[in-house]
This record gives C-alpha cells, sequence and structure tokens, in this order.
C-alpha cells in the first residue's frame, strides 16, 4: 500500500474539524448556512494551523450539490469528489511564494470574466499572498475592486503586515491562531487510536511541546515518530526521533551567521550543548541548509542567504566541519567555526 502522510490522511473535511480555530469555523459556517458568503477572504495566523484546509473546505463548501444544513460539504457529490481530488477546473491553487505570480496574476485577471466550467464557483487559492510582487498586487487588486459573482478569493498568509492595505481592506480576515498544548495532545492521541497504536501519554505531550502550537508540525513528528518504531510509542523513541535539530533552529543559526551576531551564534551553541546534542550532526544539517539555500538562489528563487553569503557560509562551514571531525572540544570547535563564518568584523559595533 502506497503511504500517505499522516497529515493528508487526516485532513479536515469539515470547517467543524479544524483544530483550535472555532472561531472561525462558527463565523464562516454562519456565512454558508445563510448564503452571505463574502467575494474575498483572507486567513492569517502562523504556519501549519489550518489556513489552507479551510480555504480547500470552504471551496468545497461554496460548491457542493448537497450541503448539510450547518453549511458544511457533503464530500460525496461530484463537485465534493473532483475538489478534493484535485480535478476541478474551477478551484485553482497558487502558491506566492514559489512563483511570485506576475504570470498567474495576469492569467487571473483574465480568467474571472469567464463562467466556472463545472462548478457554482470559480476559487481562487493563494498561498503565501505576501509573497507576490507589487505587480502581482496590482493586477490582483484589480479584479478584488470589481470580483464577479462568480468568483471567490480565499487568500492565506503568514505575514498579513506585508499584504498592503488596499488588498486587506477589500476581504474578510481571519485571525488563525496557535493551537493550544492540551488539544494538541488531544489531537495526537486520536489519531494514534485511528492508526490503531499506543503511546505513551509522556510521549505526546513531548511532541505537542515541540510543535509550538503548530498542528502540522505536531502530526508531522508524531508520523516520524511512528514509522521509527514498533508497538508502543515511548518517549525514548521521540527523544531519538527528536535528535535531529529542528529546522527551525537551524534557520535562526544561519540568520544569526549572516546577521554577524556573534551573541546569538553563542547562544546557539550552548543550547545544543545543554540538550546534549551531536554537534557535528547539528554542522552537517546547517550545511546541507546553506547548500540548499545556495541551489534555490542560483535557480532564481528568492532566498533568505544571498548567493554570495551562501558561497561564503558553506566555504568557512567546510573548513570548521573538517575541524569538528578530529576535535577533542567539538562544542568550542564549532562555536568558533560559526563565529569565524560570521565574519564579526563586518558586524556594526
Ligand atoms: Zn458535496
Amino acid at each position: 500500500m502506497e503511504y500517505m502522510a499522516l497529515y493528508r490522511k487526516y485532513r479536515p473535511t469539515r470547517l467543524s474539524d479544524l483544530v483550535g480555530q472555532e472561531h472561525v469555523a462558527k463565523t464562516l459556517l454562519n456565512a454558508l448556512s445563510n448564503q452571505r458568503v463574502a467575494h474575498a477572504y483572507i486567513f492569517t495566523g502562523p504556519r501549519g494551523t489550518g489556513k489552507t484546509s479551510a480555504a480547500l473546505i470552504m471551496s468545497r463548501a461554496v460548491n457542493c450539490l448537497t450541503p448539510t444544513a450547518e453549511g458544511e460539504p457533503c464530500g460525496q457529490c461530484s463537485a465534493c469528489q473532483r475538489i478534493l481530488h484535485g480535478t476541478s477546473m474551477d478551484v485553482m491553487e497558487i502558491d506566492a511564494a514559489s512563483n511570485r505570480g506576475i504570470n498567474e496574476m495576469r492569467d487571473l485577471r483574465d480568467g474571472v470574466k469567464y463562467l466556472p466550467a463545472q462548478e457554482k464557483r470559480k476559487v481562487y487559492i493563494i498561498d503565501e499572498v505576501h509573497m507576490l510582487t507589487t505587480e502581482a498586487f496590482n493586477a490582483l487588486l484589480k479584479t478584488l475592486e470589481e470580483p464577479p459573482e462568480h468568483v471567490m478569493f480565499m487568500l492565506a498568509t503568514t505575514e498579513p503586515h506585508k499584504v498592503p492595505t488596499t488588498i486587506l481592506s477589500r476581504c474578510q480576515r481571519f485571525d488563525f491562531h496557535r493551537i493550544g498544548q492540551q488539544q494538541l495532545f488531544d489531537h495526537l492521541q486520536h489519531l494514534v487510536q485511528l492508526e490503531g497504536r499506543t503511546a505513551d501519554e509522556a510521549a505526546l505531550r513531548l511532541i505537542a511541546r515541540r510543535a509550538e502550537g503548530g498542528l502540522r508540525d505536531a502530526v508531522s513528528l508524531l508520523d516520524q515518530c511512528l514509522v521509527a518504531s514498533e508497538g508502543n510509542l515511548s518517549q525514548k523513541t521521540i527523544s531519538g526521533v527528536l535528535g535531529i535539530v529542528d529546522e527551525r533552529f537551524i534557520m535562526a543559526m544561519a540568520e544569526a551567521i549572516a546577521a554577524h551576531d556573534g551573541l546569538r551564534i553563542i547562544k546557539g551553541v550552548e543550547l545544543l550543548a545543554s540538550e546534549g546534542r551531536d554537534m557535528r550532526l547539528f554542522l552537517q544539517q546547517l550545511l546541507e541548509f546553506v547548500r540548499e539555500q545556495l541551489l534555490l538562489n542560483m535557480s532564481g528563487q528568492k532566498t533568505m542567504l544571498n548567493r554570495q553569503q551562501a558561497l561564503q557560509i558553506l566555504r568557512d562551514l567546510v573548513d570548521g566541519d573538517q575541524r569538528l571531525r578530529f576535535s577533542l572540544t567539538p562544542r568550542l570547535t564549532l562555536e568558533l567555526a560559526l563565529l569565524q563564518a560570521a565574519h564579526l568584523e563586518n558586524a556594526a559595533m
């Protein structure tokens, strides 16, 4: 059987299934059951809190042929099925982070004029909308100013302050919240049951804590741990799986290096040491991240590190990795390698 990530397998299919976003679900269901759906919505909030899931459910809810009395999509009708399987011609998902949307927005501006091909409404879902270029924003604004009856926009962003107010003012805004520890824990426990497995309470609490309010992160961590173990999921298994340093920490350290921020680097290494992490494993993860930044940059994508930064950091870290291999004082060697890569002489004093 094909392996399917837990997060996708148990993606919510009804608004009332959204974990920790009851305030959003309630208002949207109200609008749906009273036929007062707006033309444009913007969902804001931290990553992995259900914004895109909610947008997808909305795209089904407005097109469902037999919605429930509460306004939820039935999940069974032909429209629901098409949209669920991503085969509907009228539901468009645009990821503004990977392509900054100039062509897409132009297509969109031309496309909205036409009636939907299959469904009742054309739905445009634009993820990470704050990444659009000014030109793309202008094109989007034109359509938002006079949206045709048959079109609905669902925008999602982790950084609403980067979205022009002209856009924001034309959308109904919903703020998605970080999900509380207890709610995350309950949800994880539910998933473990659905998967026919068992887990120690402490183990699940650890995952809930590590996810910092993001459902997607929590479920992916659980997924990794379930795959990595057999039988009951214990706290020990989870610590082992979490031995790999969190990606956000890697990003933060790369950022500190690029910003010549010696203090943050020292604090970061201190944290690694206090958690008993393998210094070399960490450096290798960091190297991998910087290398990926370089590759993305060379393929013309927008990256956190520019090409020159990535090249220089990569060179210094490769040197550091060589020294770390034979070091008897790995913590100190790592610290020195990172500080060298940060070129503190370039820092503003
Ligand atoms: Zn339906």
